[in-house]
């Protein structure tokens, strides 16, 4: 699909539970970072629906630059209550819990059945995110369990912090590329 001058829009979106650090993570990829083009991120409201998305374009490390649309939940992901709307067409899913949040470790199987159960035959790509990485002291969900989880469904397991900075653009990178893989 041709988009503002990209051969290809990858929809995305950030799923898990209130307060995790989605919008976080979301504002500083958005926000640019050294070496990116075009940092100058694009906020497009669909107040109906309660959902916002963000625009970033980006150079895949093997061929075009794509347009991401980058979906964020606007708080309903407290009720539980996402609009079908929000999943339409999502080809990649960045599955975020809290390293230092227990039970948003556990809801991950149910952020994930949510999306298989609303999608139609083509699913979407996913990466499991645990967030909140420098947090170190309080942690209480270990790597490795992370990793199991992640490889149980199927998925790529990374780590992140929007306060250090850590991995936020690697996380983008390793969805889209895999999205790109799977065209
Ligand atoms: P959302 O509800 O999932 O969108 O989460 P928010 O992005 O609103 O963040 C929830 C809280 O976590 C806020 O107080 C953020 O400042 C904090 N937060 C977000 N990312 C990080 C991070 O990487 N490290 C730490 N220590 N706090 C974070
Ligand atoms: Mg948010």
């Amino acid at each position: 699909m041709e988009a503002g001058g990209c051969r290809y829009q990858f929809r995305i979106a950030l799923l898990g539970d209130a307060a995790v650090g989605k919008t976080s993570l979301l504002l500083r990829y958005v926000a640019g970072a050294p070496g990116i083009p075009e940092p100058e991120p694009e906020l497009e409201s669909v107040p109906t629906v309660g959902v916002e998305f963000y625009s970033r374009t980006l150079q895949l490390r093997a061929g075009p630059r794509v347009k991401l649309q980058l979906w964020d939940t606007a708080g309903q992901e407290r009720f539980r209550c996402i609009t079908r709307s929000f999943y339409r067409n999502v080809v990649g899913v960045l599955l975020v819990f809290d390293v230092t949040n227990r039970k948003s470790f556990e809801h991950i199987r149910d952020w994930h059945q949510e999306v298989m159960a609303t999608q139609g035959p083509d699913k979407p790509i996913f990466l499991l995110v645990g967030h909140k990485s420098d947090l170190q002291s309080t942690r209480c969900v270990s790597a490795q369990e992370a990793e199991e989880l992640a490889a149980s469904l199927g998925m790529a397991f990374m780590e992140t912090s929007a306060k250090n900075n850590c991995n936020v653009d690697l996380a983008f990178s390793t969805l889209t590329d895999a999205i790109q893989h799977a065209l």
